[in-house]
């Protein structure tokens, strides 16, 4: 079988993109009309021409998303363990030229967090890290780990791309899901926003899911950074990539987050906007193309727009978020990856999930199971 990377080689992002805005209302109405949509289909729906299709797509997506996985929302929260980064990422506040106080949790701190986000009640817990590969390295995470771990059904990280045989570590030291965003599958502009550190090696981080897949773990998580590109272009890639793992990794589950680029220190906001109105269409066409993919949501999004979210597709969300380490108790000023809109509490945010008739899941997933 084919390597994603030779997949990916074969596209020219011009012509891809190109390709989206020629789709028109009649293959928007066949994508809709199939059972089992192709590529070409997610291009016709996330393409202009099926802006007037909207309803119909969202209608469609609460439909599949609700046979598959119920009316249910998961929660989880983002643990940063540390902002200590060696990469230099035009768009990121922890980016190593940004004059910020570094700080990494000690196991004593990364004690005193849990014991907040478990008041909160979360049973999910994703560990967020900079790529900082001699502070926080894989050591650094298996110990961390094995604090964690007595007090959550379920742990995933995003952290610095790793080996496969880290991976592995990982995945027997308990670690169920691994997020790890392309941020922009355009291979030119990506040197642009990654001039510095081993995050630049574009290719690396391609062949990152793989690796993951090849370690067994149980979840891989895909997203791009959307607003730095066009973000129907990366979509269309990020959808790739999707397919292909599924086909490859078929035991494995995946997810797709939404990022938006969001204020922070030393960012500058580029042109490439993404509106609320496209991220359902995007969220919809995803839901359409693939009916098992987890669909995440995360409080970089306002309030009202997540709740309205909760209806059109989502599988999972985080609430009460810190974007900072040691944020819910250890240090809550330090300086945060990025600003967070929705700031309801998590209890606040399980409330609006039963209040839209949903059920607010904290615990999905048992190691034991
Ligand atoms: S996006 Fe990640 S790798 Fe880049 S500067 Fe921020 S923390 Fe470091």
């Amino acid at each position: 079988m084919k390597q994603f990377k030779d997949i990916f080689d074969e596209f020219s992002w011009e012509e891809v993109k190109a390709s989206i805005l020629l789709k028109s209302a009649k293959d928007v109405e066949a994508a809709l009309s199939r059972q089992h949509r192709t590529l070409e289909d997610f291009k016709a729906l996330i393409s202009p021409a099926a802006m007037p299709y909207l309803e119909q797509m969202a209608q469609l997506s609460h439909q599949l998303t609700q046979k598959r996985f119920g009316k249910t929302i998961q929660l989880f929260a983002p643990m940063y363990l540390s902002n200590k980064c060696n990469n230099i990422c035009t768009y990121c506040g922890f980016s190593m030229n940004n004059k910020i106080k570094r700080k990494t949790l000690t196991g004593e701190e990364i004690q005193e967090e849990i014991q907040e986000i478990k008041r909160q009640g979360f049973n999910h817990i994703l560990l967020v890290t900079g790529e900082s590969n001699h502070t926080v390295d894989i050591d650094y995470f298996l110990k961390s780990i094995e604090i964690i771990k007595p007090f959550f059904a379920n742990i995933s990280i995003e952290v610095q791309p790793l080996s496969e045989e880290e991976y592995k570590r990982l995945h027997e030291a308990g670690v169920y899901s691994v997020l790890v965003y392309q941020e922009t599958y355009h291979k030119e502009k990506y040197k642009d926003y990654h001039p510095k550190g081993k995050k630049s090696n574009f290719y690396y981080r391609l062949e990152t899911p793989d690796r993951i897949g090849l370690a067994g773990m149980h979840k891989i998580g895909l997203g791009v950074l959307l607003g730095l590109e066009d973000w129907r272009t990366d979509s269309f890639f990020c959808a790739l990539h999707l397919m292909y793992l599924q086909k490859r990794y078929w035991q494995t589950k995946y997810s797709i987050s939404f990022p938006r680029i969001r204020p922070a220190e030393g960012v500058n906001i580029a042109d490439y906007h993404i509106n609320d109105k496209e991220i359902v269409q995007l969220i919809c066409a995803y839901r359409l193309l693939n009916e098992d993919v987890e669909i995440s949501i995360s409080t970089r999004e306002s309030e009202l727009f997540r709740n309205n979210l909760i209806k059109l597709g989502t599988t999972t969300m985080s609430a009460g978020s810190k974007t900072n380490p040691g944020g819910y108790s250890v240090e809550e000023d330090s300086l945060e990856q990025f600003e967070i809109s929705d700031d309801r509490s998590p209890r606040e945010v399980a409330d609006m999930i039963a209040a839209n008739g949903y059920a607010p899941v904290w615990k999905d997933w048992d190691r034991a199971f």
